[in-house]
């Protein structure tokens, strides 16, 4: 390599090899950064309005790499007509994982004093993965002003049903619920939803119009590869695709890094001297063997198949950024769990496989059930058959809505592998979702209802 000229200026001899093309630092942090630049510009969003970003930090070395090129990106180009600049404000948000993983225990205080010295212009925001237990969660972060009662209603029933039992804290919660969680892949699935939801409300919170996820082409390869194996390829354009707009009304994902492959990103940090500040991830796959989760066998997969084939990753992540959302896919309704919209009509094929009921009282009174002992069951046995050998929920419930209906296939499938009581652990958020849209649902057959009427009086 040491030869080599670089492929761009032709001039200095290259230091840098990507497949088999070969750079000199400065071509290559140019086209690194040109790479950036064209997925801002890009955006349509962007070019419609300039907004507050939340930029969405693990510590790993993409979102380093993300956190440095953004803060470039924050000051107005002289050269540009219009004064404002590109990212005209931005917020560092980092989800601390330490109660799963002890070993990450510290990385948000590293995160934080890094941000505050190198990135002055940066705030940065750390939030527990615990707090999505929090029974405040879901109301701070969908900013509702004053009280609301069904709401309260709502809360007081989940605080009686997680607090009735014992004095358990949101961490024994966290822990509790993926404890009783049998596969990796449905942990990281569920660990990767809670963080997702997480993002969105706390962007939502903050006023921000735009997050930034830092996925690099190879992490968006093995992605759709996973994805796809998870039954997920219904929400693929989304998990994936460089801009994610109109799927949550107000806030749009954006995937700015999603055409460097984390080689460059190592490099990038590097020469920019900033790889010290990486905090090398830690999850259930970390030191796994690759068969202990679908993502973690992806991984292996691709990453080998990469070595030999350097422009697997690029193909792959070409492909995936030509997938666009079906035609009939549904915005009004997402999965209560992972947030992602869903294939209308899934529960009509599934209908045989039953994996809880979140009860429904008459009139807009309405809970979860998640009494002891009630509808924990399993999708095996159909649901709500614990104990009360399948007559149904045995107290006085009342009707009750099926969690199936409002859940995307692939989160179904996930709850297969949740053991004992672990549906009635998941946080408050997923029964205020499949209430709200419960509500929303019969809403709308009421005012359709009403229009037939006023067809039929003509
Ligand atoms: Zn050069
Ligand atoms: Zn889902």
């Amino acid at each position: 390599m040491k030869n080599e000229p670089c492929c761009k200026c032709k001039t200095e001899l290259s230091t840098v090899r990507l497949r088999h093309t070969f750079y000199c630092n400065k071509c290559f942090v140019y086209t690194f950064v040109g790479k950036y630049r064209s997925n801002l510009n890009r955006s349509k969003a962007i070019g419609r309005k300039k907004g507050k970003v939340l930029l969405a930090c693990s510590g790993g070395p993409s979102s380093i790499a993300m956190l440095h090129l953004t803060s470039t990106f924050m000051v107005i180009n002289p050269n540009e007509k219009k004064k404002v600049a590109m990212v005209p404000s931005a917020v560092v948000c980092h989800i601390d994982e330490s109660t799963l993983f002890g070993e990450q225990e510290g990385s948000s205080a590293k995160l934080q004093a890094m941000v505050e010295t190198k990135y002055p212009q940066l705030s940065f925001l750390s939030q527990r993965m615990e707090d999505v237990f929090d029974a405040d969660f879901e109301k701070r972060m969908k900013n509702m002003a004053g009280t609301n009662r069904d709401y309260e209603h709502l809360v007081q029933l989940l605080q009686q049903s997680n607090t009735d039992a014992s004095n358990m804290t949101n961490s024994d919660r966290l822990k509790d619920l993926f404890n009783n969680i049998s596969k990796n892949t449905a942990k990281e699935d569920l660990y990767w939803n809670f963080k997702f939801t997480m993002l969105l409300g706390i962007a939502r919170k903050e006023g921000c119009d735009y997050i930034f996820m830092a996925d690099s082409s190879t992490r968006q390869a093995i992605k759709m590869i996973s994805k796809i194996s998870n039954g997920r390829g219904y929400s693929i354009p989304f998990d994936v695709g460089l801009e994610v707009d109109g799927c949550f009304d107000d806030v749009v994902i954006l995937r700015p890094m999603k055409d460097m492959l984390a080689k460059e990103m190592g490099m990038y940090n590097r020469l920019h001297g900033i790889d010290h500040d990486v905090t090398a991830p830690f999850n259930w796959g970390t030191y796994m063997p690759p068969k202990s989760s679908i993502e973690r066998l992806t991984e292996d997969f691709i990453v080998g198949l990469d070595r030999d084939f350097p422009s697997t990753v690029s193909t792959i992540s070409r492909t995936a950024s030509k997938l666009t959302p079906h035609s009939n896919i549904d915005y009004s309704k997402s999965c209560a769990i992972c947030q992602m919209p869903y294939e209308a009509n899934i529960p009509e094929w599934r209908k045989h496989i039953t994996v809880t009921k979140v009860e429904q009282r008459s009139g807009d009174d309405q809970s979860s059930c998640l009494q002891e002992g009630c509808c924990g069951g399993s999708k095996e046995d159909g649901g709500c058959g614990t104990g009360g050998g399948g007559g149904g929920c045995s107290s006085d419930t009342g009707p009750v809505a099926d969690l199936n209906a409002y859940l995307c296939y692939s989160c179904q499938v996930n709850l297969k592998d949740y053991k004992n009581d672990a549906v009635e652990m998941l946080p408050p958020f997923v029964v205020q979702k499949v209430y709200d849209q419960e509500r929303e649902q019969r809403l709308r057959e009421q005012i359709q209802e009403f229009l037939i009427d006023d067809d039929d009086d003509e």
